[in-house]
């Protein structure tokens, strides 16, 4: 493949060869350059940087930063075709999905310049007399925001468009597995800037490419008050507990290991739609994938050869070429990593279908799949594990508590959904003993989230965090003010001190 006009026309003119990190695209294997990468020894200088651009960016009025925000809207709006492109080359989802990805930056910047102008507080009733007490919300600080490989560009921009109209500068660490894009974005960022004016200051947004240890020494920052991880749930682990240490402030979004219930009464040919879709779409790499199928064992029979007709439909093949709805595992651990969880699904009584390698005569260096339905016996402990490839697992239940208890016994609580045309079912999902994800559907599949509603959010993480309604609240600190407008100053309740004069 040849590439370097799109490159070159996101900006981007790589060195050739030379030390890095090495991006190869999970297309066909190919290599897409060598990125120069950050020494984790450099992160302080950088964070110090990021420091001096906050104290320049907070005095600057939100809605006047919400336009800087209003202009990178514009500037992802002229580059979508080639991001989206770029997104499909280095991470592997097909080209719709890439360019979803860029439309979900932008409406997320149509959301931010909004919220530029709606930083509100409350104002409070004091319980003293002549006092006035309001709240007030400040920018934070530098905010370090480290994202996965599977949405290299979306979630920097769900995080960072909020951040910079709260007055918060961003450091961006993404995957070692997607430096390429960051650096797209970096450009297009850098644009709007030039368009915004001298008021931004420099060092706005830094991207620090490399590995794991980059991302430990932002964590471990005392000059980066905000840190924003998106990826698996070992990584935030490790993540919370050091921001923590220093009472830093985490926001987590992380894998998820998302069922659907098929209901009795569910629209079957709306279920088998959703389930393809949210199942074998991205290859299964999306944190809101479809992994556990919770069928009712009157319609079980009915859905699983319609489920198994479709899935056998399904073109895989190369995500840049119009037609196709499944691209590559993102590398061969992945693919590795999907064998090994069939091999355990077997071996607990699991009936596997589908899941061996595609298309290899054609692409000897990436990892096409067949994506696979595994039919359990029960949920061991394989099926309550996330593997970040297209399996879906099918479990049958009788009554609705066992199956709300069967999808909320797993460790990560990111996305459900229910398929029923019973009312009283669907409010009890949705009640405080249904669903206990951050995202709970009805009639709608797990994945494919509004950038309006708040995002992700594990179940241990109290639920979603990025992006929409009320998010912007964790990157600013709250102040509350009382002002004293009487002429006496009370002490305590009951206790006053009268200036005299
Ligand atoms: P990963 O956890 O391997 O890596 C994610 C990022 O964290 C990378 O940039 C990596 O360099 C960095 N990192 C890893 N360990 C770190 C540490 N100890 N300290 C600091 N940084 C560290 O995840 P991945 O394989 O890139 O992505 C797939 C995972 O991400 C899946 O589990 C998926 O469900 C999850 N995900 C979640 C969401 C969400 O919004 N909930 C969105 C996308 C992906």
């Amino acid at each position: 493949m040849q590439h370097s006009d799109l490159l070159s026309r996101l900006g981007l003119e790589l060195p050739a060869g030379g030390s890095g990190l090495a991006v190869r695209s999970p297309v066909d294997g190919a290599s897409l350059g060598t990125v120069p990468v950050t020494a984790a020894s450099e992160i302080p200088d950088i964070a110090a940087r990021s420091q001096r651009a906050f104290e320049a960016w907070r005095n600057v009025p939100a809605p006047r930063r919400g336009e800087l925000v209003r202009l990178l809207g514009e500037e992802l709006r002229a580059a979508k075709e080639d991001l989206g492109r770029l997104v499909t080359l280095e991470m592997g989802k097909i080209v719709q999905e890439g360019l979803g990805e860029v439309q979900e930056m932008i409406d997320i910047c149509d959301f931010a310049v909004g919220l530029s102008r709606q930083l509100y507080g409350l104002t409070i009733a004091s319980e003293r007399p002549g006092h006035a007490m309001r709240e007030t919300w400040h920018p934070m600080g530098p905010c370090a925001v480290i994202s996965a490989f599977n949405f290299p560009v979306a979630v920097w921009s769900w995080n960072a468009a909020l951040a910079l109209v709260c007055g918060d500068p961003v450091i961006w660490k993404p995957s070692e597995k997607t430096p390429l894009t960051a650096l797209a974005c970096q450009r297009i960022f850098e644009r709007a800037v030039a368009r915004f004016g001298s008021d931004a200051p420099a060092d706005l947004l830094i991207v620090v490419n490399g590995g794991r240890d980059v991302g430990e020494a932002l964590v471990a920052s005392p000059l980066v008050p905000i840190v924003s991880a998106t990826g698996s749930t070992r990584m935030g682990r490790e993540v919370s507990v050091k921001v923590a240490e220093r009472f830093g402030r985490s926001i987590l979004e992380l894998g998820g290991n998302n069922a659907m219930i098929v209901a009795p009464t569910a629209d079957l040919e709306m279920a088998v739609r959703a389930i393809v879709f949210s199942a074998v779409g991205t290859c299964g790499q999306r944190c809101t994938t479809l992994r556990r199928l919770i069928v009712h064992k009157d319609v079980r029979d009915a859905l699983l050869p319609r489920l198994k007709a479709a899935y056998a439909s399904v073109s895989i093949g190369n995500p840049l070429e119009a037609g196709v709805l499944v691209g590559p595992l993102n590398d061969k651990g992945a693919f590795e990593g999907m064998q090994r969880a069939l091999e355990q699904a077997k071996a607990d009584g699991g009936v596997v279908t589908g899941g061996e390698r595609a298309l290899a005569d054609q692409y000897a260096d990436a990892w096409y799949v067949k994506p696979a339905i595994v039919e359990m016996p029960a949920q061991t402990d394989i099926v309550r594990h996330e593997t970040f490839a297209p399996i879906l697992y099918v479990l049958t239940y009788e009554t609705l508590e066992e199956a709300i208890a069967l999808q909320n016994a797993v460790p990560q609580g990111l996305s459900s959904c229910i398929f029923t045309t019973d009312i009283r079912e669907a409010e009890t999902f949705l009640s405080a003993a249904g669903s206990d994800c951050g995202i709970a559907n009805v009639n709608i599949g797990p994945s494919g989230a509004e950038i309006g509603g708040a995002f992700g959010g594990e179940k241990e993480t109290g639920g979603g965090r990025e992006s929409g309604s009320d998010s912007w609240k964790a990157y600013m600190r709250r102040q509350t003010a009382t002002v004293n407008y009487s002429k006496a100053l009370p002490l305590a309740q009951g206790i006053k001190f009268e200036i005299m004069g």
